[in-house]
C-alpha cells in the first residue's frame, strides 16, 4: 500500500473516532487492525479505552416515536447530502455532516436530552438502508418524510399525522417505482404489516388482512 493510501486510511480512522462511533465500525471501514485502532482511540481520548459489546440491531435503534422523529430527521438529512447513491453504498462523509446538522436542529427545536440516535446507532440506520425494507423511508401527503424500520416494535405510521402510507422511497429499486400506482403492494410490505399489527391491533391495514386471511 502506497504511503498516501495509509495516510488517507489514518485519517479517516481519525475522522470516525472523534465523530464517536465504534472501533468495529473504524475497522471496517479503514481494513486498520483492532489494536492499533484501540490504541489510536486511547491516544485521541487521553487513555480512555473505546467502548465494546454487541450492537443494536436497527429495530433496537428506533423503539419509540421519539426515536421515529429523530431517526426520520437524521436519514432526511443524509439521504439528502448523500443523494440516492446511499441507498446503495455507505457515504461517511455525508454521515457525519448529515448527524451534525441533525444535532444542530435538534438542539434548535430546544431538545435538552441527549439523542437516542448516537453516531454508532445512525451508521447503523444508515447501513440498513442499503438494504430493501430493512430501513426505508416513507412519504406522507401531509408532507412528512420518516423512517420505518422492519420488525419495529410501532405501527409504520406518519408520526405527523398517523397516516398509514405504502412505502416511496427505499431503495435505488424502490426509487424507480416512484410514480406508479400506489395500490403497489409489495410481498415484502405485507409480511411487514402483518408482523407489526398482529401484537397491536386487533382491526388490521387492508393489506395485512389480505395476507393474514388469505381467500
Ligand atoms: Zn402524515
Amino acid at each position: 500500500m502506497s504511503r498516501l493510501s495509509q495516510h488517507a486510511q489514518i485519517s479517516l480512522a481519525i475522522d470516525l473516532i472523534l465523530f464517536g462511533v465504534r472501533t468495529s465500525i473504524v475497522q471496517l471501514h479503514t481494513g486498520i487492525s483492532a489494536p492499533i485502532l484501540r490504541a489510536l482511540y486511547r491516544e485521541i481520548y487521553n487513555g480512555e479505552a473505546p467502548v465494546s459489546g454487541q450492537m443494536a440491531e436497527s429495530d433496537g435503534v428506533v423503539c419509540t416515536r421519539q426515536d421515529v422523529i429523530e431517526a426520520s430527521l437524521f436519514l432526511n438529512l443524509y439521504v439528502h447530502i448523500g443523494t440516492a447513491r446511499v441507498y446503495r453504498t455507505i457515504n461517511i462523509e455525508a454521515l457525519i455532516r448529515s448527524y451534525k446538522l441533525f444535532l444542530e436542529l435538534r438542539a434548535e427545536a430546544g431538545f435538552v436530552c441527549p439523542p437516542k440516535i448516537g453516531p454508532t446507532e445512525a451508521w447503523i440506520l444508515v447501513r440498513d438502508l442499503r438494504i430493501r425494507d430493512v430501513v426505508s423511508l416513507r412519504s406522507c401527503p401531509c408532507g412528512c418524510t420518516y423512517s420505518v424500520v422492519l420488525k419495529q416494535r410501532l405501527l409504520p405510521r406518519c408520526p405527523a399525522c398517523g397516516a398509514d402510507n405504502e412505502p416511496t422511497i427505499n431503495s435505488s429499486e424502490s426509487l424507480s417505482r416512484i410514480g406508479r400506482s400506489s395500490s403497489t403492494v409489495s410481498p415484502s410490505l405485507i409480511s411487514f404489516a402483518e408482523e407489526d399489527d398482529m401484537p397491536l391491533k386487533p382491526q388490521r391495514t387492508r393489506s395485512a388482512s389480505g395476507a393474514a386471511n388469505p381467500s
